[in-house]
């Protein structure tokens, strides 16, 4: 396979990476500092990397893909029990981390390399050439268990990348704004690694604040990548007559929201004020990214697109049969097969061997329906977002939606409870949008079940202060759940 980074061994003096308020760092540069750490890491098998949003990360990261070294980002803001259990079954031999960073407990006994970006410049080693060795482990968001760690060759990385490439259109030209984490694929594979693939460039805000979204694609930015809540904060914004980032968000060239869906209303919001949409796109730590919404042609909005280039996708039914239709109704599990998927979990034979399905696809545990142009239509999650109740199959998803597009609504979660009669009943959880005065229960049913159909009617409805998510924003719903069923 040709280098995953080809601008790097050219060293051009355009600018690569930039986080906050720090320098753009040229690709002369970051390849000086990459080959300068990529040197002192060899002989070295597996590194893990404290990765705060820095430009520390970015070069830690890629010094080891340069080096052959397996590198493991960590989440900085981690608890300390599930760091303990990442780094016992990963157990790297040395950690990298920023100036300053003094990472806790379980990591602290490791010896520490601290990225040090004013190095002597080295030039980078030549790439290895074993495609499928492991190069990154990264854990998965730990959404409906604990993290497992997701191996992946640079085979994968470099076909994920490139089949968004073509998808959108990623040129050298394309200057990434982003504020996601680095510890998972969005931020780091899709983030960072991305904009070095093209060798285009990367701003980094550090922490999301609409204001910075508005400043950085005002200023040249052309894609913009987000996870949901990051989106509804920018919905809220224009809501509120934000015009520098109305115009800002108009003037992208593509706005991309991922990791988990984009509520409807959130879609409706931005398109209003921006005239512009928000395209999705669908992956998995062990898949990478499989469907997006292509530039050229329909939004396509409440899909995630098409299928990458190379990438084979089906849906299957509980038997496991393949459901051919693309009727936009037929629901089943999503199945994938292709060059972007991980070579396994770390340390857990078993669990890779039951992730596969005979013929070597690998089983989402999402599900799905396709429509008529062939786009996916995420429904949920087999294991928390079908509910079955008097006898009928109900996404959480269209529930949560039709919660959402009450005006009493900030924020919904639907879940399912063991019912005597139904089997299964509905139950939202609901954030009001003025807790002072709160709709009522029954209104809330009563719209949903006038918006969707009797018997998608919420039994019972919960109301919070706020709904458990994780660092991406991801609902956590075994957290609503565990006391209660
Ligand atoms: P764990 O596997 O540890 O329980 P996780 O599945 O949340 O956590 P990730 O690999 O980070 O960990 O997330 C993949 C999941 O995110 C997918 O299986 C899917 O459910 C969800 N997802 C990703 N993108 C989208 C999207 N655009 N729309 C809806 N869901 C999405
Ligand atoms: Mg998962």
């Amino acid at each position: 396979m040709p280098p995953l980074f080809p601008a790097l061994a050219a060293g051009a003096d355009r600018p690569a990476l930039r986080f906050g308020a720090g320098p753009d760092l040229t690709y002369a540069h970051l390849a000086g500092a990459a080959g300068a750490l990529a040197a002192e890491l060899s002989g070295v098998r597996r590194v893990a990397v404290w990765a705060t949003p820095t430009t520390e990360t970015a070069v830690g990261v890629l010094a080891a893909l340069l080096a052959g070294v397996e590198a493991v980002p960590l989440n900085p803001k981690i608890g300390e029990r599930e760091l303990a259990h990442i780094v016992a079954d990963c157990a790297p031999e040395l950690v990298l981390t920023a100036p300053g960073d003094q990472p806790p407990a379980p990591l602290a006994a490791l010896p520490h390399r601290v990225v040090d970006l004013a190095a002597p410049p080295v030039p980078p080693p030549a790439e290895p050439t074993d495609d499928e060795a492991p190069a990154l482990i990264v854990y998965t968001s730990g959404t409906t268990g604990p993290p497992k760690g997701a191996v992946l060759p640079r085979r994968a990385i470099a076909a994920t990348l490139d089949g968004l490439a073509t998808a959108w259109r990623w040129t050298a030209d394309d200057v990434l704004v982003h504020a996601l984490p680095l510890f998972h694929v969005h931020g780091l594979i899709l983030g960072v690694l991305g904009p070095l693939r093209r060798g285009g460039a990367l701003r980094h805000l550090g922490r999301f604040a609409t204001d910075g979204v508005a400043r950085e694609l005002a200023s040249g930015g052309t894609i913009l990548f987000g996870v949901p809540t990051m989106y509804h904060r920018i919905a809220e914004a224009l809501t509120a007559g934000d015009e520098p980032l109305a115009k800002a968000l108009a003037d992208a060239r593509l706005l991309v929201s991922g990791s988990a869906a984009l509520p409807l209303p959130d879609h409706r919001r931005i398109a209003a004020a921006a005239g512009r949409p928000v395209i999705e796109r669908y992956g998995m730590t062990e898949t990478l990214i499989t469907t997006a919404v292509p530039l050229d042609g329909p939004p396509r909005t409440g899909t995630v697109g098409l299928p990458l280039d190379g990438m084979e996708l089906r849906l299957v039914d509980e038997a496991g049969a393949e459901l051919a239709a693309w009727d936009g109704e037929t629901v089943g599990e999503i199945q994938l097969r292709g060059p972007s998927l991980f070579t396994g979990y770390l340390n857990r034979p078993d669990a890779t061997a039951d992730a596969f399905a005979p013929g070597g696809w690998f089983r989402t545990g999402d599900l799905a329906a396709r429509e008529p142009d062939g786009s996916v239509r995420i429904v949920g999650r087999r294991a928390t977002d079908l509910i079955k109740s008097g006898g009928y199959k109900i996404g959480a998803g269209e529930v949560e939606n039709a919660l959402l597009d009450h005006p009493g609504v900030r924020e919904a979660a639907v879940t399912g409870e063991p019912d005597q009669d139904l089997g299964e009943r509905i139950v939202a959880w609901v954030v009001p949008t003025d807790p002072a005065a709160p709709p009522t229960g029954a209104e809330l049913a009563d719209h949903v079940a006038r918006e969707l159909a009797p018997h998608k009617r919420p039994r019972t409805v919960r109301f919070m202060d706020s709904l458990p998510r994780n660092d991406m924003g991801k609902l956590m719903k075994r957290a609503l759940t565990a006391g209660t069923s």
